[in-house]
């Protein structure tokens, strides 16, 4: 059974990432900073009849948490399949480029990118050891620059002076990655998730963790001939999925 581990999958995107995962007979280490809101997902999930799934204290912003659960997870397993980097916050939108705290900043990019960065190290000898390991990075839209120098794009006018830069930065760290691993079966991409209806955005979101959640499997379940180093995002590009960095 292939295993996974998603952070931020508590609830919303990443809790509907894992029941999708579930239902195509994966195992789940379902990530959740605060633990006993993992046990309750868990228990939610076990309410459904999916039961191959187990909660993970994981705070992404806190190198002694990701050592623990990498430690946890290597008692029970030598190979990990797929790393589902989800969890991330905004810091508060509206944030304007001259009047956001540097506090805010570094807030927010210590979550959504070195965040991704302290578990992808942790994790990433697990993952070598997987016959076709996948990372999903979730990214955002709003972090292609082209796209957002567009006043045409549909989100143009949806700004946010700390939170998009995190998304752009981890977008470059997900192009240095793919590099690292260029030639081997690794498959990393960065995934934005569509304008999605959760706690993020006060359920302002057009679309559903649904579709949200289809979006991310996708490039969790990559075979051999599947993309790597990519952006994408089936919302913006319903054809072939890539957007512009
Ligand atoms: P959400 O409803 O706010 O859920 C975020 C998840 O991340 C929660 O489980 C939260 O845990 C967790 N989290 C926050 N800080 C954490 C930390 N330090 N360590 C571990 N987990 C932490 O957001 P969402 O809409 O599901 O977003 C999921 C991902 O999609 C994020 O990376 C977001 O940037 C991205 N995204 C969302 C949208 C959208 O429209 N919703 C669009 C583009 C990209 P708690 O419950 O403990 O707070």
């Amino acid at each position: 059974m292939k295993k996974v581990l998603i952070t931020g999958a508590n609830k919303s995107i990443g809790f509907e990432t894992a029941r999708q995962l579930l239902q195509k007979g994966y195992y789940i280490y379902l990530g959740s900073r605060n633990f006993q809101n993992g046990q309750k997902a868990v228990e939610k999930l076990k309410a459904e009849g999916l039961n191959e799934v187990e909660a993970i204290q994981l705070d992404v912003s806190d190198q002694e948490s990701v050592n623990a659960a990498r430690k946890e997870i290597g008692r029970k397993t030598d190979v990990l399949d797929v790393l589902i980097n989800n969890a991330g916050i905004s810091g508060g939108l509206p944030q304007t480029a001259t009047e956001t705290a540097v506090s805010i900043f570094k807030n927010v990019f210590d979550i959504n990118l070195f965040g991704v960065v302290r578990v992808t190290q942790a994790f990433i000898d697990l993952l070598s050891n997987s016959p076709q390991p996948c990372i999903v990075n979730v990214s955002s839209s709003m972090a292609s620059l082209t796209l957002n120098s567009d006043p045409s794009w549909l989100y143009y006018n949806h700004k946010g002076a700390a939170y998009l830069p995190s998304k752009t930065a981890l977008n470059m760290y997900t192009v240095n990655l793919a590099y690292e691993f260029k030639g081997t079966p690794f498959k990393i991409n960065a995934v934005d998730p569509g304008f999605i209806a959760t706690d993020f955005n006060d359920h302002r979101g057009t679309g559903t963790v649904e579709d949200a959640g289809k979006r991310i499997v996708k490039y969790a379940v990559l075979d051999a001939d599947g993309p790597t180093g990519k952006f994408i995002s089936e919302e913006t590009n319903s054809e072939t999925g890539e957007i512009p960095w």
